[in-house]
């Protein structure tokens, strides 16, 4: 983490969700001139320019770690690369306005989840325990559309404890 994402996220701003493969700090917001070409050239139409940098947007789909945006960056604010997703630290996390949270059975995300990284498990008073495996997540987003409660948001991991996790479940 930079000290311009270190000080953005003490100061308890929403962090941005740039592209996969986005520069780390100074070397995106040194390079990226706000030009467009990632956001035409987006196959699941889900990067927006929000104040002229580049944002990746999960309300209408996921993204496919195509690498595209990348691909046409002749800035090199994004790059692309066959690790795109190794190098994403984006997970889902599941809010307590979850439905089956609540003892209403929904599980709309289940079926979007190519992974099956989201899992129920009943509890106590009809209630449902409804956990994103963040070993298994990828950070495609794809859950995040299909939420009628707009419940799944993404949220950033520690790298080291994905690596770990999925070192434990190897
Ligand atoms: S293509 Fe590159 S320079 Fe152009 S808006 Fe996207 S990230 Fe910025
Ligand atoms: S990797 Fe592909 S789907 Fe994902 S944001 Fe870039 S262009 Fe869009
Ligand atoms: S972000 Fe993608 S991999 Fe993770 S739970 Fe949602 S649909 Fe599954």
């Amino acid at each position: 983490m930079d000290r311009r994402d270190f000080f953005r996220r003490m100061s308890g701003k929403k962090q941005a969700i740039r592209p996969p493969g986005t520069q780390p700090g100074e070397a995106f917001y040194s390079r990226c001139d706000g030009c467009k070409a990632c956001v035409k050239a987006c196959t699941q139409n889900i990067i927006r320019l929000v104040s002229g940098l580049p944002v990746v947007d999960f309300a209408k789909a996921g993204c496919t770690f195509c690498g595209r945006c990348g691909e046409v960056c002749d800035r090199k604010a994004i790059v692309a690369s066959a690790a795109l997703e190794e190098t994403w630290n984006w997970r889902a996390e599941i809010s307590p306005d979850c439905l089956d949270k609540h003892g209403v059975v929904c599980r709309t995300c289940e079926s979007s989840c190519e992974e099956d990284a989201i899992k129920f498990r009943p509890a106590l008073g009809g209630r449902t325990d409804v956990n994103v495996l963040v070993e298994v997540c990828i950070g495609c987003g794809a859950c995040v559309a299909s939420c009628p409660k707009n419940a799944i948001s993404m949220k950033i991991s520690d790298g080291e404890s994905i690596t770990l996790l999925k070192e434990a479940v190897a």
